[in-house]
């Protein structure tokens, strides 16, 4: 019947596109629990404009950030895109996707109909003049993340995207794994080769703070692969064994230890001392794992607040802390002295580029790293699979969302 949207997990012919779709829809009034506040509805079938494609959705892949665009922190997004002139009162999520081209925009010549690719979350204005005076795309004023700051993610039928983002889809994966890692795997990209001057080299030894999450488990992966030495961060041998099956020469298990937060004020030297004894045995650790006394040349960062005090007192002189993320809070503590003496960058990063995303997308077609999937979920999981990454019970690696794929 016109107007109903296929069932799930069908398709319909290439090219063809029905009038509406399923979808997982966050809403204002329901934005807290992640659990609640990712709802299915049916919704239009959006339309591609300029430079950009309409692309069936095979699989999603789930990242936290829909975590906060689901509890409405630290923004509201769909508030904010209406502050700024977008129609829509919903969210439809998901930054990861693999799916088939149904239909381009006008001025697309790179993406035709039936093209199987992978999206990667780098979205940008075309007419950005900073891009146009040869600036990083990412870091231009109008540069966002796909599905987050964006509406008409993955999480639906069909989605939205700008035709720079797609990728070819690797031939040796199914959909699902293609799907997974795109967000995560090119952010770590970015963090640990974006940076000249400090990035991974043989014989690095590189800190990876959340080593079994899903950025994590990749830049693992990455520092292998640019003959670097991983330790990883965990808070079980569970997890630290999936680090060590992954490249990583070793674990530390954070729940050793309590020196986590922001450190005591300067003024309190009592304080100070005992917080310095908590950060010093910690890089003990990562040294007994390395197997000699060394500092990370790199120290991998996103949990932010409870970490970046000892991500910057750990890490090596002229070497470099680089952080996407604040899952802990954003109030981080820096004791300077150890920042200014020992000449240390602190290194903001934020998704990908198109060029890091197409190295990264390589190294995957090519088997040089894997996507680590972890669980796969179903559309109608979507909601709960958000609690649950919230909550820190999902199966490590990335998860993926089986959408218009079937088992693969
Ligand atoms: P994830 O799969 O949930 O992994 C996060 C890891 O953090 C967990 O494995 C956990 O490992 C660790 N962790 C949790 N609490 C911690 C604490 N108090 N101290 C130290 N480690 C802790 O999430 P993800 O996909 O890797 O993403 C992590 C963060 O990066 C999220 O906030 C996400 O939004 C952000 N992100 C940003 C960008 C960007 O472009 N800016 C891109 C991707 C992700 P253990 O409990 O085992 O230690």
């Amino acid at each position: 019947m016109p107007g109903e949207p296929l069932p799930l997990g069908t398709l319909p012919p290439v090219g063809e596109i029905p009038d509406t779709m399923h979808a997982q829809v966050i809403r204002s009034e329901r934005m807290g629990r992640p659990d609640t506040a990712f709802r299915p509805e049916v919704v239009d079938v959006p339309r591609p404009g300029h430079g950009e494609v309409l692309v069936a959705v095979m699989a999603a892949g789930i990242n936290f950030n829909n975590v906060w665009a689901a509890r409405g922190l630290p923004v509201d997004v769909i508030a904010l895109r209406r502050r700024a002139g977008a129609s829509e009162d919903f969210h439809i999520g998901g930054s990861d996707a693999s799916g088939i081209v149904y239909q381009v925009g006008p001025g697309v010549d790179d993406v035709r109909v039936g093209d199987e690719v992978v999206i990667h979350p780098g979205w940008w204005e075309a007419d950005d003049r900073w891009i146009a005076d040869g600036g990083d795309p990412m870091v231009a004023p109008s540069a966002r993340i796909w599905g987050y700051d964006t509406n008409f993610g993955s999480f639906a039928q069909f989605c939205i995207a700008q035709s720079h983002q797609c990728l070819p889809k690797p031939a040796t994966l199914s959909w699902a794994e293609a799907a997974a890692s795109t967000l995560v795997g090119t952010t770590a990209y970015r963090m640990l080769f974006g940076w000249p001057g400090n990035v991974v080299e043989p014989g690095d030894v590189v800190l990876v703070w959340g080593g079994s999450g899903g950025l994590g488990a990749q830049a693992i992966q990455l520092v292998r692969h640019a003959g670097g030495v991983a330790v990883a961060v965990v808070s079980d041998d569970e997890r630290g064994k999936f680090c060590v099956d992954r490249g990583a020469v070793g674990y530390v298990d954070r729940t050793g230890f309590d020196h986590w937060g922001i450190p005591p004020h300067w003024t309190d030297a009592d304080g100070q001392r005992a917080w310095q004894r908590g950060v010093r045995a910690f890089g003990n650790a990562v040294s007994d794992r390395v197997g000699s006394r060394v500092s990370p040349k790199i120290v991998f960062e996103h949990p932010g607040e409870a970490t970046v005090p000892t991500s910057v007192y750990l890490c090596a002189p002229g070497g470099m802390v680089v952080i996407c993320a604040g899952t802990t809070g954003y109030s981080a503590t820096v004791d300077l002295r150890y920042h200014w003496t020992r000449q240390k960058r602190l290194q903001g990063s934020h998704g990908t580029n198109d060029a890091q995303a197409h190295a990264y997308n390589k190294l995957l077609a090519t088997g040089a790293i894997s996507p680590s999937l972890g669980e796969v979920a179903t559309f109608a999981d979507i909601p709960q699979i958000h609690q649950r990454m919230l909550e820190g019970r999902l199966a490590p690696g990335n998860t993926a969302i089986r959408i218009g794929a079937g088992a693969d």
